[in-house]
């Protein structure tokens, strides 16, 4: 028997219609470094409209690639509802890739046309000529556009094309499955891939994030993304805030400390998204200062593994609840969340969300038994997780339709996900796993340990043995260190091997670059101590 219901389309057209008619009165308000731009949700679908009809005007009348180099502002959160609701696909790029990652990208997507912050044109400038498919920049700001002519594209103003666009624009009836906008994963792994996310699977996340397993987002909400707008959509945040009705306080390029700090205190933002290194930055300053938190009631943390202590300190000295999450670029990127009444919960990657499902594969791809016990790799599917990569016949990231995660852990009964490696990370020593993630959170719960980064180095008698690169704030020496770390790991896991370093380098976004510090091991450029 058929159902009486429609197929009627889930699209981010319906999403940017109920932000703007249901909650016209909600707003975007972008921090500008000594003052704040605000923009009603009725506003924000005006200039939409605006948006997309300067867009149809230079051309885009299909599924061209818009792309963004963008901080997260309003001009970034018009182009999320612009460019998917006129039927063409968001490209957001990642700034903070190499110019040949952001180059190779460009040209990989085929991106049409660029929107990019007045600020970053001097970081776009060089990699322009090399992004052989892109007619036309609009610049989002005022900046001095000469470094851009050499490319030989045309450059808009973006405020004098949207004042010289209609206040209203036909948006057109879409297929739920059409492309909505990609994203490139940042290839900590590898060359990046681009994943494309449907009008669908892009509604189906939103409505995820905003159940109470999830987030919880409410029209009672002000969600502060400080996860990138292109870092995987900012985890969801503001499609799902447009959803919710709850307003949206964007940051801008300000992500130092001081300047998060200031934007909590003033704008009061209840929910607050960003990398771990973010909030240990933050929990520092605000320990230093005495900054008010008190506005944020839930605080999603992922990306790579959050540590305890860093739950532990936000929530006991500033009464702000960390939520670890669990996701990746592939998965749109939520997958699971770590709620629970007791820390041996929180402290795990999370629990499934409703709608995807999860399974752990081991040795010659045998599946193994979701108990806790067994150590696999996950492996996830649903309507939010690709099945596929754009342009790219490589089908190995999939097992029988199900993505391979790259991440190993354990999966227990009640569906949380304990994660105890990246397959790339992990160190074998003498037969055994040791999980470099387990050490680092062990080293990073000591009060003089800034942060830690463990690495497997060659051993000539076990193979590999653990690394630890360490930035100490304090005195602390090694036997200090390896005793605070027995009783906490295996005594075979605590490392012999010691480096001091003023910084653990990062990547493009915010994870510690273990290839890097694999790399300058391996050049002798790391100071060793054996203790
Ligand atoms: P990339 O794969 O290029 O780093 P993503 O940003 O998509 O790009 O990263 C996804 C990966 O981040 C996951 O596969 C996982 O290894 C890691 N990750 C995300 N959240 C967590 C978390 N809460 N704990 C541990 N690792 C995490």
């Amino acid at each position: 028997m058929r159902s009486t219901m429609p197929d009627f389309p889930l699209t981010i057209t319906s999403i940017m219609r109920h932000a703007a008619g249901v909650f016209g009165d909600r707003e975007v308000v972008t921090y500008t470094g000594d003052g704040y731009r605000r923009l009603s949700y009725h506003q924000l679908a005006r200039e939409a409209a605006r948006l997309a009809g300067a867009l149809r005007g230079l051309g885009v009348d299909a599924d061209q690639r818009v792309a963004t180099f963008c901080w997260n502002t309003t001009e970034h959160l018009t182009a999320y509802l612009a460019v998917p609701s006129m039927g063409a696909v968001l490209h957001t790029l990642n700034i903070r890739l190499f110019p040949e990652q952001i180059a190779y990208i460009a040209c990989h997507a085929e991106d049409d046309v660029v929107i990019v912050d007045a600020s970053l044109v001097p970081l776009l400038a060089p990699i322009l000529p090399e992004m052989k498919t892109v007619r036309h920049v609009i610049v989002a700001g005022e900046a001095d556009t000469a470094p851009l002519a050499p490319a030989g594209k045309d450059v808009h103003d973006y405020r004098t094309l949207l004042d010289g666009a209609p206040d209203g624009f036909e948006w057109p009836e879409l297929d739920e499955r059409a492309a909505a906008s990609m994203c490139y994963t940042s290839g900590t792994t590898g060359n990046p891939k681009g994943v494309v996310y449907s009008h669908r699977s892009t509604y189906l996340h939103s409505m995820s994030v905003c159940t109470a397993n999830a987030m919880g987002l409410s029209a009672d909400d002000r969600v502060l993304p400080v996860v990138p707008m292109f870092h995987a959509n900012a985890w969801g945040l503001p499609y799902a805030a447009l959803m919710a009705g709850a307003s949206l306080t964007m940051p801008g390029r300000f992500l130092q400390a001081e300047h998060l700090a200031r934007i909590i205190a003033e704008e009061r933002p209840t929910v607050a998204g960003a990398v771990p290194t973010i909030w240990g930055d933050l929990l520092r300053h605000a320990r230093r200062h005495g900054s008010d938190l008190s506005s944020l009631r839930l605080v999603p943390c992922g990306g790579s593994a959050v540590p305890e202590s860093l739950m532990r300190a936000l929530e006991t000295e500033f009464g702000v609840r960390v939520v670890q999450a669990w996701g990746m670029t592939e998965t749109s990127p939520l997958a699971t969340v770590a709620h629970g009444d007791s820390w041996d919960l929180r402290v795990t990657q999370g629990r499934l969300l409703a709608g995807v499902e999860g399974r752990l594969a081991g040795i010659g791809d045998a599946l193994l038994p979701s108990d806790g016990v067994a150590v696999g790799e996950l492996e996830v599917r649903g309507p939010w997780v690709t099945a596929s990569y754009h342009r790219d016949e490589d089908g190995s990231r999939f097992h029988d339709g199900w993505l391979r995660t790259g991440d190993v852990g354990r999966l227990d009964p009640r569906g949380y996900v304990t994660l105890t490696d990246r397959a790339k990370d992990v160190i074998k020593s003498g037969g055994e796993w040791i999980s470099s993630v387990e050490l680092e959170n062990a080293l990073m719960g000591h009060p003089a340990v800034v942060e830690a980064a463990v690495i497997g180095v060659p051993d000539e008698r076990w193979g590999e043995r653990p690394l630890a690169c360490v930035v100490l704030d304090g005195d602390a020496g090694v036997g200090e260190l390896r005793e605070f770390l027995s009783g906490k790991v295996a005594r075979w896991q605590v490392p012999e091997r010691w480096a001091f370093v003023e910084a653990v380098p990062k990547t493009s976004v915010g994870k510690f670059a273990k290839r890097a510090l694999r790399e300058m091991h391996a050049r002798g450029e790391l100071t060793v101590v054996e203790g």
